[in-house]
């Protein structure tokens, strides 16, 4: 068994000392490659308190300088796409290319990230009564905590981090247990990129690291990226505890074809949305909801040998589509699911159960399914399945659909394809989902935009980087002045107005 995982505290690789750990798999061979240490409550007190100490000098350098070490953290990143990417696949399962788009999407929001100074600038109105002179900033918030899913383990940080550190906070990162090593290889190049010791920390855990950070009395702001259930309990403890917080939760991302869609296009952007990296994202489609009958057939007809043909293989295999789930665990959970949808008496045009990948046959892998006539009723529909796995929702109409949308649990990403300008434009209106496509599967925000859905998909009130990211990892604080001038006014006793 290789050496082992370890934290990443103050500037040090420490190794864990819990005497708790968790099995890391590669889920292309099955085997657990490695294992991760899990932070007691004393380690997570530990790296608190090297973040705590490192925050006075690092807030108070200049924006500028915080914004040329990111810089040369963007080069180097730039330069390590291929092993960080490898990394990524040996322990997400994903293809390498989509290992290194995950990263190129984290590596925007350092771009954006480096130039934070100008997002940091304050504004100031002169003369707000007679010579009195009011100025806001926005001050950092002190240690800031992130805590990420397996899904996208070098992007998913990223989007937190780089606007944390360029705002002046120091950040503590519990990565997801499943895929750890990623956010290390960040922390070493953050290290080489200059940044001071204890300004960024790695602690490896679970639910008692999870639990030891929202209680903990230093950390100011909690950003969390993962199940529903999760956020939702991360945002009440982290309330109770008087912290900011941020979470996004899961997702269930419809996409509507209209009878005028362009029907390659919309067949290739649901190949990609609903099968790339094996359904496993947030922004993954999992609901398509052709309009009219005549739409439905045609979709099913082209999607069906389009779902068995997919190229699926380990993630270092280039010619791959899909690689496997994250765990023995996951995949037995979507094909669960899959059970429960043919009980429930959706059409199972595609059935990946039993699929076997040749050479790998102990691997965590499953064919893409795709199941029709899924009604809302049924737990396919309504529960986030997080797999290779596409329902289709027939709809007699628009409006149908539309509801559909607006109706279900969760509100992160959705579609609409169509070449009706009026129709596009109403559903980007009226739709009660946070990140909207038209034309496009899975519209998530550039950097300089932010991230975010509604509903259970998100607690809280500010979305993930861009201006959202600052405004969050941000405390506002506004200055009234006056400066002695000679003119004297005498005591004042009613609520200072404008004179
Ligand atoms: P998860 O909720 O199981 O885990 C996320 C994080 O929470 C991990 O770091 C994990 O260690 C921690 N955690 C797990 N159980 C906990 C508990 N009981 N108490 C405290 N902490 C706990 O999510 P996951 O399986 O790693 O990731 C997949 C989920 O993340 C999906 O639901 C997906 O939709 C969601 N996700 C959402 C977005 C978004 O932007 N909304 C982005 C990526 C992933």
């Amino acid at each position: 068994m290789p050496a082992g995982i370890q934290h990443y505290i103050n500037g040090r690789s420490v190794p864990g000392r819990s005497g708790r750990t968790a099995p890391v798999f590669n889920p292309a061979t099955g085997e657990a490659a490695n294992q991760v240490p899990l932070a007691s409550r004393q380690e997570v007190d530990e790296a608190v308190a090297a973040s705590k100490r490192a925050f006075p000098q690092w807030s108070m350098t200049t924006p500028l300088r915080r914004s040329r070490i990111l810089n040369r953290f963007l080069r180097l990143l730039q330069d390590n796409v291929d092993r960080i990417a490898q990394v990524i696949t040996a322990e997400h399962g994903k293809v390498l290319s989509d290992a290194a788009g995950e990263l190129a999407r984290g590596i925007e929001v350092v771009e954006f990230a480096v130039g934070a100074p100008h997002l940091l600038k304050g504004d100031i109105t002169e003369n707000v009564g007679t010579h009195v002179d009011s100025h806001s900033l926005r001050q950092p918030l002190g240690v800031v905590a992130g805590i990420t899913p397996f899904n996208f383990p070098a992007m998913v940080p990223m989007w937190m981090f780089p606007v944390a550190l360029a705002c002046g906070n120091c950040f503590i990162l519990k990565p997801s247990e499943r895929d750890p090593s990623a956010s290390l290889i960040l922390a070493e190049l953050l290290q080489e990129a200059g940044l001071p010791d204890g300004v960024f920390n790695v602690l490896h855990g679970d639910k008692e690291a999870v639990d030891a950070i929202l209680h903990h009395p230093d950390i100011a702001a909690v950003s969390f990226v993962g199940s529903t259930p999760i956020a939702r309990y991360i945002y009440e403890t982290a309330a109770q505890s008087g912290k900011r917080c941020q979470a996004l939760g899961g997702a269930k991302n419809h996409m509507v074809v209209m009878p005028d869609a362009d029907l390659d296009q919309a067949i290739d952007a649901l190949m990609g949305a609903a099968y790339g990296s094996a359904g496993e994202r947030c922004m993954a489609i999992s609901v398509a909801v052709p309009v009219g009958e005549r739409t439905a057939e045609e979709l099913i007809g082209r999607l069906e040998p389009r779902v068995r043909a997919l190229k699926i293989g380990p993630g270092t295999d280039r010619e791959a589509e899909m690689g496997p789930l994250v765990t023995g665990q996951h995949r037995d959970k979507v094909k669960n699911y899959i059970d429960i949808g043919e009980r429930e008496g959706a059409k199972l045009v595609v059935d990946g159960r039993g699929f076997k990948m040749q050479g790998y046959e102990n691997g965590f892998f499953l064919g893409g399914t795709l199941f029709d006539h899924v009604t809302p009723e049924m737990t396919i529909y309504k529960e986030e399945i997080f797999g290779p796995v596409l329902s289709v929702v027939r709809s007699p109409d628009y409006d149908t659909a539309a509801e559909l949308i607006n109706k279900n649990e969760f509100g992160n990403g959705t579609a609409i394809f169509t070449r009706d300008g009026d129709t596009a434009r109403e559903f980007a209106h009226q739709i009660q989902v946070g990140m909207v496509g038209i034309n496009v599967p899975i519209p998530v925000p550039m950097a300089f935009h932010s991230f975010g859905g509604w509903k259970a998909s998100l607690f809280g009130d500010h979305h993930m980087h861009g201006p959202e990211g600052v405004r969050f990892y941000t405390k506002l604080k506004t200055i009234t002045s006056r400066w002695p001038t000679g003119i004297r006014g005498g005591a004042d006793f009613v609520m200072p107005t404008m004179r």
